[in-house]
């Protein structure tokens, strides 16, 4: 591999990636609809399709493909969506 990947802003958005994936082994992912006005960014975002906006209010409609990647809590506007810790 050539050092330049390495360094690269796409080489490093994957290493960032990785290691919020690693942090993230051990949390479920939680939604609280009361906090959510619907607009939909999350499910825009996820890129396995784990979201979906039922009567106006974000479901965690498919959570066996969650890969616990922290877009949704990173982007929710709302703070509706978060990945909590397991015991
Ligand atoms: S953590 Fe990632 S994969 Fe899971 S629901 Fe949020 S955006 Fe989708």
């Amino acid at each position: 591999m050539k050092m330049s990947g390495l360094f690269s802003r796409k080489g490093t958005q994957n290493i960032v990636e990785l290691m919020r994936c690693n942090m993230a082994l051990n949390k479920k992912l939680v939604a609280d609809p009361k906090w959510c006005k619907g607009c939909g960014i999350r499910v825009a975002l996820c890129p396995k399709d784990v979201l979906a906006i039922t009567k106006e209010k974000v479901v965690i409609s498919n959570p066996d493909n969650c890969i616990k990647c922290g877009l949704c809590e990173l982007r929710c506007p709302d703070y509706a969506i978060w990945l909590e810790e397991v015991e």
